[in-house]
């Protein structure tokens, strides 16, 4: 069956950044209307194929739309995490966002959701179950909600070749009959670390780790990524202030590992991934416990009982199982203008935190005209893989927070956005932390912000 869908906006991509998007436009355009798609069963985007035992990394609030709080904002009482904001689960955020659509969207009588369909191009979709295809009209804006999506390792085969070695995805390690005598992790990302974690709190020995990490990771103390203005701008005003007097990238780093906000595992090695999620003191804890690192680059064959790298071999147990965590949790693409005739894409606007840069896009969208102008005011950032591109993002982040928050009503729109890490509430109580952080702010982000771009330049070539 062949049908047009009568819709303003087709939004494809049905995860975080697409629910983001449709959310903040239908909220402030007034008569819109949106065809929400996904090739997925559901909403929530990766969330629905995540391993079971995945969490937030950092807190409820900052995560989700814009009109809706995920989570209660409540502060968790006891555990490791005692003091920090609660964090999601898994079902936690699939359960959300199927409340948003059904009580948000549909109910607003201005969304259609259609699972499980396919863009094919050319305004077109195709239902993957019964074959119907839907048009779009030609005024139709076509929202790539996909264009940075995360490669995670249930959908994605390991990046090795293996033959008769035991490898499973990341999600299967909650569905363990028989403990093997040694589990191998693949990846140095965070669904690795949160292998690692999980099985050292289920109380594996440590030397039944082997940990291939190709490249360490520098993360974000989960302490300093708290939604409280006085933590989350002291935390900004720590890392110009480093910034400003910073001989090198690697410098820098280890200024803010000095700070309390970057994390490496190992102190001897310099990380050279910096992809930055956070982690709590408890989980680093842990990690450093494994001692069986194994650093020859990435995996290109294992077999049983043995594992080449790029640069060696490991005997390895033949029971072992190998844990691929090896998905890309952020794509790397190059970025586009997000507006272009026809379509919008999806990208993060300020440093990390796609789901206010999505909702910030949504209501761009619904308050402007002229896509000039919303390129200006919302140009994309990139995710961070390496310590350059981390500075690139903070920069690019920043600038871009400048530009849209000198307009009067997207600064009073962000400062009311939960999602938005770095807003000071109307109602905060002032203290003399938050004072501190602002003014610090004010003397050293310049300055910090002039010395990150210098960093972030490629060499001169001599
Ligand atoms: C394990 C994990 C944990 C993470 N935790 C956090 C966190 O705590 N905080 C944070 O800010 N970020 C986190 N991230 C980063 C991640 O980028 C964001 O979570 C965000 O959810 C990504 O959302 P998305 O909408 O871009 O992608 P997705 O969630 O992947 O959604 C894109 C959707 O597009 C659909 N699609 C693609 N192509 C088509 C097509 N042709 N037709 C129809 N549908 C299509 C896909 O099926 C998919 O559902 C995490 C990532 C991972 C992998």
């Amino acid at each position: 069956m062949n049908s047009t869908v009568d819709v303003d906006y087709l939004v494809v991509g049905a995860g975080a950044m697409g629910m983001a998007f449709t959310d903040a436009l239908i909220d402030h355009e007034g008569d819109v209307r949106v065809a929400l798609i996904d090739r997925r069963h559901g909403v929530g985007g990766h969330w629905l194929e995540a391993y079971p035992f995945v969490r937030l990394h950092q807190a409820s609030v900052l995560y989700g739309v814009a009109s809706t709080l995920l989570g209660g904002g409540r502060v968790q009482h006891r555990g490791p995490e005692a003091g920090l904001q609660e964090r999601a689960t898994k079902s936690e955020v699939c359960a959300y966002f199927e409340h948003v659509l059904a009580d948000r969207m549909i109910d607003s009588g201005r969304v259609e959701f259609f699972a499980g369909t396919e863009y094919v191009g050319g305004r077109t979709f195709v239902s993957r179950v019964s074959g119907d295809r839907f048009t779009v009209p030609g005024r139709c804006r076509v929202v790539d909600a996909h264009y940075l999506a995360p490669l995670v390792p249930a959908e994605v085969a390991p990046p090795f070749a293996f033959d008769d070695a035991r490898v499973v995805p990341v999600n299967e390690l909650a569905h363990i009959e028989e403990p093997p005598s040694r589990y191998l992790i693949a990846g140095s990302g965070k669904t690795a670390t949160d292998a690692c974690i999980w099985l050292l709190a289920r109380g594996v020995d440590p030397d039944a780790i082997i940990w291939v990490r190709p490249r360490d990771p520098w993360m974000l103390n989960r302490a300093v990524i708290q939604p409280v203005p006085e933590v989350f701008l002291g935390m900004v005003a720590d890392t110009m202030q480093a910034a400003e007097s910073a001989a090198s990238l690697e410098d820098l780093f280890l200024r803010l590992e000095d700070a309390g906000i970057m994390l490496r595992i190992d102190r001897s090695v310099m990380p050279a991934m910096a992809k930055t999620p956070t982690l709590a003191m408890w989980e680093l804890e842990l990690l450093r416990m494994i001692e069986h690192v194994v650093r020859l680059g990435h995996i290109r064959r294992a077999q049983r009982g043995l594992v080449d790298f790029e640069r060696g071999s490991l005997a390895i147990p033949d029971d072992t199982l190998i844990v691929h965590c090896a998905g890309d949790g952020l794509i790397r693409r190059p970025l586009v203008p997000i507006w272009a005739p026809g379509t919008i894409t999806l990208q993060p606007v300020r440093s990390g935190f796609p789901c206010f840069g999505a909702a910030l896009t949504g209501y761009v969208e619904a308050t402007r005209r002229d896509d000039d102008e919303k390129n200006r005011l919302c140009p994309p950032s990139p995710y961070p893989d390496s310590m350059v591109a981390w500075a690139r993002m903070t920069v690019v982040g920043a600038r871009n927070a400048t530009s849209f928050g000198a307009e009067p009503d997207i600064a009073s729109w962000a400062s009311q956005v939960a999602t938005n890490p770095a807003r000071i509430p109307p109602d905060v109580e002032r203290s003399a932390q938050l004072d501190d952080a602002l003014g610090r702010l004010q003397t050293h982000a310049k300055p910090g912000i002039a010395r990150l771009a210098e960093l972030s330049m490629p060499p001169a070539s001599s």
